[in-house]
């Protein structure tokens, strides 16, 4: 998969900066073992010079062979010499060689001319930042979440109070986060405004990034107008959104039904959603229409394709929003 010049470039520099990390690291630990053992400062420095006295054997040409097997046998015993005194010291045998953060390709992002997994992993990491960036939304946790904002009161009797049953949802969340996997089911949040469907969604992106998947987040009007003016501006190879969209782990597209409707739009929603359920990637939409009212918006096609296939995820109670307004303002008075 081709990325932009910019996400390279940024990759690159991320590689780069590795390597001088670990070349300074190593330095910090050979100015370590040089203060607790400067024997071993002196063998580091008659190594080098072997190498050096080897090439003047080259040059001089005298005995060449004798000369250097003498050279290389001096060399291997500093050599042993040396590893003798790290272990000593409590260090480990690799205590003088770089500690890359990738030991395959040392941190050079390719092997024998292929691009290694590290720098694979390290693009689509980047790619993924900067489309979260789109959602100027911070990442929320559970421990965050107040089940106190909802009533203990039935709605109606012989039903959940919203209390008992988001309880329940975010009991079922946080299963959902913690046991994510390739073959997760897809959901569908539905429920008015301020219910917590953002935040839980945003709580299960943070801990399922935690694990090391690749997450999108993103609201479904800002990921429509990119990728609609992406199109038009001919941008969409150069910057592969909709590949990202449909080839990350978790997909989790907010608020839909808000986002201007068009035929580009419906379109373009159904193939991201149609693509990702043929590959069997799982998705989470929130959304605070109703069912109808989805149907409204969007043709038919698209609206079965999504209930038919995603588990849903029913949000009640109070918008909590307006409790925490109300709360606060009262708070306010009394003080
Ligand atoms: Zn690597």
């Amino acid at each position: 998969m081709g990325y932009s010049r910019e996400i390279y470039e940024q990759a690159e520099k991320t590689l780069e900066l590795r390597r001088l990390y670990s070349e300074q690291e190593l330095e910090k630990r050979r100015r370590i073992l040089y203060s607790r053992s400067p024997r071993a400062e002196t063998i580091e420095r008659t190594i080098a010079g072997t190498s050096v006295a080897a090439a003047k054997a080259v040059l001089g040409g005298s005995d060449l062979k004798r000369e250097l097997n003498a050279l290389k046998e001096t060399n291997l015993q500093l050599q042993r010499e040396l590893a003798s005194i790290i272990k000593e010291l409590g260090f480990p045998a690799n205590y003088l060689d770089p500690w890359y953060k990738c030991d395959k390709c040392k941190d050079r992002g390719d092997v024998d001319g292929r691009m290694c997994s590290c720098m694979k992993s390290l693009l689509r990491e980047i790619s993924y930042e900067q489309l979260n960036k789109i959602s100027p939304l911070s990442l929320s946790d559970f421990d965050s979440f107040d089940l106190d904002y909802y009533s203990k009161t039935p709605a109606a009797e012989g039903k959940k109070s919203p209390y008992t049953h988001m309880t329940g949802v975010l009991a079922f969340c946080k299963k959902y986060a913690r046991t994510f996997n390739e073959d997760s089911r897809s959901l569908l949040f539905q429920g008015a405004p301020g219910l917590g469907k953002t935040h839980l969604s945003l709580a299960i992106a943070k801990e399922v990034i935690d694990k090391g998947y690749g997450v999108i987040y993103v609201s479904a009007p800002a990921i429509l107008s990119k990728i609609e003016n992406e199109h038009f501006n001919n941008k969409a190879n150069e910057n592969n959104t909709e590949q990202l969209i449909t080839e990350c782990d978790l997909l989790i597209i907010d608020d839909l039904g808000t986002e201007f409707i068009s035929r580009f739009t419906v379109s373009t929603l159904y193939n991201m959603i149609n693509t990702r359920m043929i590959r069997s990637k799982p998705t989470i939409i929130s959304t605070n229409l109703f069912l109808t009212e989805l149907q409204d918006n969007y043709n038919i096609r698209t609206v079965s394709r999504i209930i038919g296939t995603l588990d849903r995820v029913e949000f009640i109670g109070t918008d909590v929003r307006q409790l925490k307004r109300r709360r606060k303002a009262s708070a306010d008075r009394t003080n």
